[in-house]
This record gives structure tokens, sequence and C-alpha cells, in this order.
């Protein structure tokens, strides 16, 4: 196994950057790197200064300009910070530019750092497994000379160079091969989940997604009266977990929560996560948590919608506005009920119109029942 990597990120000081570019107004990229923030934070990080950078196109060497580039790297060393983090996807060759311009200082993309606090939080066997999958797909295209000591890292057998074999043919060969045992891990838990599964197929089950941070876990807590782990936090939640609900006195529910969705969240990270997600694609209902205090709340909506697309969830959903006793102004309220006339307004957390949101499952699950009226001959 490849040894644990230290910690890419520590309690160390970061830059973030951020583009504003094509569709994107500078406000929006503002809000992205708010959230790029909390994820630093999330990680361990200590943000000092957000550059916003406007561009015409995309340097392919090193996204932004190359100038920019220098000055920003130049401002980091000025100041001791030794981590750069930019809110768009790097490619492999503008990782490796930077870092032979800046030497001592990281540059990573918020697809690395989601794949840290992700590796941070996984505490499971299958949820490690999934991570280092994730994180190894990452890794991959991304191999450069500099990686050579992956071979001392994997150690043993099978990591000597053959004839006309390059190290870094060796390294792409041990990673490669780790991705498959590790695959195969993966299919053994997930065969092991469907007999748990099967035998839970005669309930009816409601999963609970939506954004990190939405308020799932309070929600899951208040529905069922158990203990989960909440925490003010992104992806506090890694694992599913899964209670019985009695709705009332003729329903239950088997309810589960999960992990959250961010935007840009990896597209690798997704799929190694298919069977942490499975319990989504097979629900009969899906609730879409919503913070309705939240600025972003549209995009947050499309990014669940694009992620439940992404996993080939079609069930019937219903859409959650949480954390009502945050809304102060009739305008607001306004607005969300326009936006989702369907909507359940609730506060997880202050256990308001928790009732309604019963009821309404209730509803659909007696919807799901189909009834039909029979003429029997008496013989
Ligand atoms: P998750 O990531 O979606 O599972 O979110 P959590 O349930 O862990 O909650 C994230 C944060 O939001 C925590 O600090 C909760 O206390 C807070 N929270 C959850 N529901 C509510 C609510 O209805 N009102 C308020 N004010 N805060 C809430
Ligand atoms: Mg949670």
């Amino acid at each position: 196994m490849i040894e644990k990597k230290e910690s890419t990120i520590s309690t160390e000081d970061a830059f973030l950057v951020g583009a504003v570019f094509g569709e994107l107004s500078s406000d929006k990229v503002n809000e992205h790197l708010e959230e790029l923030e909390l994820l630093a934070k999330t990680a361990g990080a200590n943000v000092v200064h957000s550059y916003t950078q406007k561009l015409n196109r995309i340097n392919p060497s090193f996204f932004i300009g190359p100038g920019k580039a220098q000055l920003i790297i130049e401002h980091a060393k000025s100041l001791n910070v030794k981590l750069i983090i930019f809110d768009d996807e790097l490619s492999p060759a503008q990782i490796k530019n930077f870092s032979n311009l800046s030497k001592s200082i990281k540059v990573i993309d918020r697809s690395s750092l989601i794949l840290e606090i992700f590796s941070q939080h996984a505490k499971t066997k299958e949820a490690k497994t999934q991570v280092e999958l994730a994180q190894l797909e990452y890794l991959l295209p991304r191999l450069t000379r500099a990686w050579t000591h992956l071979e001392r890292q994997m150690g043993g057998i099978g990591t000597r160079a053959g004839a006309g074999e390059t190290q870094i043919e060796v390294d792409r060969r041990l990673v490669r091969t780790r991705i498959s045992n590790l695959k195969k891990e993966l299919d053994k838990i997930d065969k092991e989940r469907e007999t748990q599964r099967k035998k839970r197929l005669e309930n009816y089950k409601v999963a609970l997604t939506g954004y990190t941070n939405a308020g799932k876990s309070t929600l899951m807590k208040s529905l069922s009266g158990s203990n989960v782990f909440i925490q003010n936090q992104l992806f506090a939640t890694l694992d599913t977990t899964i209670r019985s609900v009695k709705i009332d006195k003729s329903h239950t529910i088997l309810l589960s929560d999960t992990v959250g969705f961010i935007r840009k969240l990896p597209h690798n990270l997704v799929a190694s996560f298919r069977s942490t997600l499975k319990e989504v694609i097979e629900s009969n209902l899906i609730l879409i948590v919503l913070d309705s205090s939240s600025e972003s709340i549209e995009d947050h909506f499309q990014t669940i919608i694009n992620v439940l697309d992404d996993i080939g969830a079609k069930k019937q959903t219903r859409i959650v506005l949480n954390k009502i006793d945050l809304i102060k102004s009739k305008a607001r309220f306004d607005f969300l009920k326009n936006l989702f006339p369907d909507g359940i307004f609730v506060s997880a957390l202050d256990q308001l119109r928790i009732d309604s949101l019963k009821e309404s499952i209730a509803k659909t699950m007696d919807k799901d029942h189909v009834e039909i009226e029979l003429q029997l001959p008496y013989d």
C-alpha cells in the first residue's frame, strides 16, 4: 500500500485564486471563493488573501497570465505563505509549471483540496478505500518525474524497473495496479452491502440529499430522534447512516443520510463514491434539503440536480427548505416560495414544521401504494 502521504494541508497560511471569465460575474467568483475559504478552513488552512483575476482566455501554462502568476508567487514568498489554492481545475501541465516556478510553495486546485478533506474524514474501510481510489485516479495523469520516491514507498515486489522501463513508467504501473486492487476491494464491499440492501427492499426508503452543510444530519436527528454526527463543517459525514423512522401510526420509513454535494465535486470522487450513493439511487423518495438562508440557494439546487443526474438517481423528489429560523424578512420568504412553490419549509434545528414534512412523506407513500378494485367471481 502507498504510505499515507504527509497531509498536504496543515495549519498553514494560504492564498486563494479565483478567475473571472466567460459567463461568470465577479460576484459569483467571490461567492465561490468564500466557499473555497470554508473548504480550506475545514482542511485546516488559514486563508490570508484572496485574488480574483479577470481573464479573456485561460493561459495554458499557468491558467492565469504568467506575469500575474509570478506576482502571486512573489507575494506569497514575502508573507511566508506556503499554499496557493485555485478555485478552478488546473491541468497537470499547469501544476507542474507552478511547481517549477514556486519551488517550496504548493499550488493546488479545488479538486485536490476536496480530496484532502475527504481523506481526513474517511473513517470506515469503505470510505477510506473510495477516497484512496479517487486520489490515485486524480494523481495518475499528474505523475511527473518528481514522483520517483513512489518506488521506495511502495517497496518490495515488482517495483524495480524492467528492461527499457523508465522510472515514471514504473510509478504509473504501480499506481494502476493499486487502482485495480482497490476497485476489486470495493466490488467486494459492495456485494456484502447488496445482501443488506436486499433485506431492506420491502421497506419504503427515503434519502436525504443536499449541499454540504444544508442540515441533512440535523434533519435526520430531528426526524429520528437519534444521535447523528453534526458539525458546522463541510463534509462532516462521508458514510451513510440509516435509521428506521416512524412517521405516524401507519407509516414507517428507512431514512438515509449521506455525503453532501458541492460544486466542482471531482468526477472521479463521485464515481468512487457510487456505492455509498447507492442508498440514494435505490430510494423511493429523495428529499432535497436546501439551506434557505444561503444566497447561493439556486446554485446549490442546480448542483444537486446535476449530481443526481450524474449518478443516475431518477426518483421522485421533494424539496425541503431548511433553516427557516434564519429567514428574517417576508421578501426573502416570498422569493423562496416563488422559486420553490412546492417546497416544505422547516427548521431542523428548532424543530419547526417537522410535522408538515412527515405528513408530506406519508402522503407520497400513500400515492405510491396503488389502490385497485377487483371483482372476483365466487368460485
Ligand atoms: P449536513 O452537512 O447537511 O449534514 O449539515 P449538518 O446537519 O451537519 O448541519 C450543518 C450546520 O447547520 C450545523 O451547524 C447545524 O447546527 C446547522 N443547522 C442545521 N439545521 C439548521 C436549522 O434549521 N437552523 C439553523 N439555524 N441551523 C441549522
Ligand atoms: Mg452531515
